[in-house]
């Protein structure tokens, strides 16, 4: 393999399974982590920026100086913004007033242009960020949406790589998938694939807690009750996302927020991975499920490791941050109650 590529898009996707030695000891399987890390955005939303505008491209939606819009100041934002340098794309986001500085100074690195819209009004207002980015849309010739919360592509680019990945690269010998669902496009296009090689394959969905995703699954409909705000970014959502495919879904898993910023510390220190927060949330996911479901030593497990933590440095990798939350003087990794609910 010679590993040259003709630009860094030739670089999305393939990433490496890693097996994981510690953090995850107590369970009788083998454990691989998904280095999605590994896609040169640094996150698995590379796969589906370049597949949905691609899509767009064959369709002839498209052409040189065209313009990608999206809501979203987090992974998928950086990946649309280099994919759009490399096609020769205007790529404008409109994020919240919530977003931070650091943020918003890497998105505008990147060549997007960023509108900053205030958080606290409500969705159909015209100055939130979904009425902002519909408008742009809407107005801008030649324009395209990438709405990755209700774009069935989004699913489509998992089905077609990521899924077919993990069952290359474990042989066909995977038994259990566990992801974090945000649109739920990841777990949801490599769950769909991997269930059509073997409908045995167990598919485990994390949610955060102050999320309405697992009360959905198990209820079909959203309990307002289970919303309240959250740390973990990515992960859980306030709405039902059309990419999420409930039915492909065993089982979900609610973690919170301190517990899975512990353990994606945990991962970084044992590991060598350092991942971003939702890292920490599935392999917290995955230890939650196994204490109530029996595992063997012919199990293979995987999960998925969506973006790097360097993303998160002045978050879940700040003492000062992990203080402010009040997280920092508990050892709940090994508080058992804790653990346990
Ligand atoms: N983790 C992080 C850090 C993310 O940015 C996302 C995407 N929102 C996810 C997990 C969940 O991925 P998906 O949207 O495919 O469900």
């Amino acid at each position: 393999m010679t590993h040259v590529y003709g630009n860094i898009l030739g670089l999305i996707g393939h990433t490496p399974l890693v097996k994981l030695n510690r953090v995850t000891n107590d369970i009788s399987a083998t454990v691989y982590a998904k280095l999605e890390s590994c896609n040169p955005g640094h996150s698995t939303k590379d796969r589906i920026a370049l597949h949905i505008i691609e899509a767009a491209e064959k369709k002839g939606l498209l052409k040189h100086g065209s313009t990608i819009v999206e809501t979203t100041s987090g992974n998928t934002g950086f990946s649309i913004a280099m994919v759009s340098i490399i096609k020769g794309y205007q790529c404008i986001l409109a994020v919240s007033d919530k977003t931070k500085a650091e943020k918003i100074a890497y998105l505008k690195a990147l060549g997007a242009t960023v509108y900053i819209c205030p958080a606290n009004v409500a969705p159909d207002d015209p100055r939130s960020y979904y009425e902002v980015a519909k408008k742009i849309a809407a107005e801008t010739p030649d324009s395209i949406y990438i709405n990755q919360y209700f774009n069935e592509l989004n699913i489509d680019a998992h089905y077609q790589s990521t899924g077919p990945e993990i069952w290359e690269q474990t042989e066909g010998k995977i038994t259990h998938l566990i992801a974090c669902t945000g649109t739920g496009g990841t777990l949801s296009g490599s769950a769909k694939f991997l269930k059509e090689k073997n409908p045995d394959i167990k598919i485990i969905g994390v949610d955060a807690s102050g999320s309405i995703l697992k009360g959905f699954h198990e209820t079909g409909t959203i309990n307002h009750s289970d919303i309240h705000p959250y740390q973990i970014e990515g992960m859980g959502k306030n709405l039902i996302p059309s990419a999420l495919l409930f039915d492909k879904i065993d089982e979900f898993i609610r973690v919170n927020d301190e517990l899975s910023a512990h353990r994606t510390r945990e991962i970084a220190l044992k590991e060598g991975i350092m991942g971003g927060y939702t890292t920490g949330a599935v392999v917290q996911g995955l230890l939650q499920y196994a204490t109530t479901h029996e595992f063997s030593k012919e199990d293979v497990v995987v999960v998925i490791f969506p973006d790097h933590g360097s993303r998160y440095i002045t978050k879940v990798y700040s003492d000062e941050w992990m203080t402010e939350q009040g997280f920092m003087n508990n050892d709940v990794l090994n508080d058992e109650k804790v653990f346990k609910t």
